[in-house]
């Protein structure tokens, strides 16, 4: 593999941060120079140095000092809060790109050369600003972002989840140091799509280290935040103590505890804390994570029996308690064979392998879902009167991208000649509430009563986050067209050229895909073989497929093809027999 065919996968995580290559055949995490695989995401101000720091020495440093750095940013990435580290003030981005500059360090002394590109994972509800955000960090940091993914599908990919032959659906179960994913995933046609996400972004493990802190102290009735303020070496002492504690009690029925001497402590103080008192202490915690498994398995509108396999990825997966869990509400034991601090990362590292045409992964096939809807802005008739500022979405949020819809609408008002289109973002029925992403004005409708002329609208949207939008004018066939990309990047004119290039692909009607064309022929010769009754239901199943490919709404689209090649192997087999 040449230098500039060197492609990395990267987890950035809200708490750790891991890299990795595929090499040789297969995902590899790279090492720290503390030999490690985890870098935690904490940035702070090193008063030596009079630098940045990043990593566990960061993550120390900014235990006992937490005004001197920033962690968690990965929070508010996309939003414009500020973190003080020093004297300055620094956003996400620029923090982020901190952690991805020191990632891009530590490949390039793990690999011995220049690393310039880059696949980044991000979480599966973050919206195109979030993403956008990303790339823009990725950039900053020196690096050529080849494509964001999510982090489920990521770590589906890592367990070779998209290469199964049947279709399947996978629950990806995700709590690491500081938030809670749920995620449904299904497998159809070799592509992986996401169905649902809920989550707790305030939920990790560190609030199990937290809540066995607070036990500890209530044993020797200290009062925390007090001693937070008067007594910060001994907390963040306590604090490790009750990480390793955490840690071993996975393996053991009971751990000790030191407890540093602070309040009014005459000494430090050794207990003892049983598998049993950490099912107490912890239960509140559990309690919590029911609810966002709930929303997603609702989300994804299955039973939690029709889950194929569950995955669990984080850190904090590792509690035989969340194992428990996981096993009892979903019905199923879920896969550990990889690491679940490792997963997401080795999953990027595939998909990294997919951009650069590695012939290993060659059968690899991974779509992801918009995030949120896309849409216009148009007026409704309410009690005779025209109110503007709806939202009417395009594209719906989750649908499978890349993808092309279309939506028709019309003129408003006698003799019109000229539309405007604002497009949002946004999952709001009103456009004040969603993101406005831009405009296309287009003109030379031909005059006539308010209503007559049809105008078509096609959203084209890809994985790479570009929206083109194109806007046809039924009955003189004149086009308008504008790509639309989000404030964090701008795009060249090149980049556009190929965009429009790559987006044209998308457009094609979906009936020209070889699956469905394939289908619709063997329909259609099926047809003529039979009579009465069955060639009345065939029909009726064609027209429902022709009518879904014309939607081109892949839910409709899937349904429709099940049906048909369903009664097509039915009725071949009435046939043949
Ligand atoms: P992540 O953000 O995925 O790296 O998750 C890190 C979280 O996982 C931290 O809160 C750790 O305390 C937790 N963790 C890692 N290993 C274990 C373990 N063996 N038992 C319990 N929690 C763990």
């Amino acid at each position: 593999m040449s230098e500039e065919d060197i492609i990395i996968g990267i987890d950035l995580g809200t708490t750790n941060s891991v890299v990795a290559i595929f090499r040789d055949g297969k995902a590899q995490v790279l090492k720290n120079d503390l030999d490690e695989y985890l870098t935690p995401s904490v940035v702070v101000h090193d008063k030596k140095t009079e630098s940045l720091v990043t990593g566990r020495i960061a993550k120390d440093i900014y235990a006992l000092n937490p005004n001197n750095g920033a962690a968690t940013f990965k929070r508010s990435m996309g939003n414009d809060q500020m973190y003080t580290i020093g004297d300055k003030k620094y956003g996400s981005v620029e923090l982020s790109a901190y952690i991805l500059k020191s990632l891009k360090m530590q490949a390039e002394t793990a690999l011995g050369c220049d690393v310039n590109r880059a696949v980044i994972t991000v979480p599966a509800y973050f919206d195109e600003a979030q993403r956008f955000a990303t790339i823009k960090a990725g950039e900053i940091a020196g690096f050529k972002v080849e494509r964001i993914i999510n982090e489920p599908t990521a770590a589906a990919i890592a367990y070779g989840l998209n290469k199964r032959e049947s279709e399947s659906t996978f629950l990806v179960f995700d709590l690491g140091g500081g938030t809670f994913d749920v995620c449904i995933m299904e497998l159809f046609e070799g592509m992986l799509e996401v169905k649902s996400t809920a989550g707790i972004s305030m939920l990790g493990g560190e609030d199990f280290t937290q809540r066995l802190m607070g036990f500890t102290l209530q044993k020797v009735s200290v009062n925390f935040e007090y001693a937070e303020i008067k007594t910060p070496e001994s907390v963040m002492l306590l604090r490790k103590r009750c990480e390793i504690a955490k840690r071993e009690l996975s393996d053991k029925d009971v751990v000790k505890i030191t407890i540093p001497k602070m309040g009014k402590m005459k000494e430090e103080q050794t207990i003892e804390v049983t598998k049993e008192d950490s099912k107490e202490i912890f239960k509140p915690l559990l309690d919590r994570l029911y609810s966002p498994c709930r929303t997603a398995i609702r989300g994804a509108d299955i039973e939690p029996q029709e889950l194929d396999e569950v995955i669990l990825v984080g850190g904090a997966t590792r509690m035989p308690m969340i194992r428990e869990f996981v096993e009892k509400i979903f019905t199923r034991a879920p896969l550990t064979n990889i690491d679940p601090d490792l997963a997401v990362a080795e999953g990027a590292a595939i998909q990294a392998a997919l951009s650069a045409d590695d012939e290993a992964v060659q059968d690899w096939v991974v779509t992801d879902v918009a995030s949120h809807s896309m849409g216009v802005e148009v007026s409704k008739k309410i009690g005779g009167q025209r109110i503007a500022g709806y939202f009417s979405p395009i594209i719906h949020r989750n649908t499978t991208i890349p993808t092309s819809r279309t939506q028709s609408y019309c003129t408003i008002s006698n003799n019109q000649t000229r539309m405007g289109f604002d497009i949002y973002e946004g999952e709001s029925r009103y456009t004040k509430d969603n993101r406005l992403i831009g405009s296309l004005d287009i003109e030379g409708i031909p005059r006539g009563p308010e209503g007559q002329e049809s105008i078509l609208v096609t959203f084209t949207y890809d994985t790479n986050g570009l929206l083109e939008v194109e806007v046809l004018i039924e009955t003189t066939k004149k086009k308008f067209n504008k790509i639309f990309t989000h404030n964090a990047k701008s795009i060249s004119e090149e980049e556009i050229k190929k965009a429009k290039k790559r987006l044209a692909e998308l457009k094609r009607n979906p009936s020209e895909k070889p699956i469905y064309r394939d289908l619709l022929a063997r329909a259609e010769l099926l047809y003529q073989e039979l009579i009465s009754d069955q060639k009345k239901q065939l029909e009726y199943m064609l027209d429902s497929f022709e009518s879904a490919l014309k939607s081109r709404t892949p839910a409709e689209i899937k349904k429709a093809y099940k049906d048909l090649k369903d009664l097509c192997d039915l009725l071949d087999g009435g046939l043949r027999w």
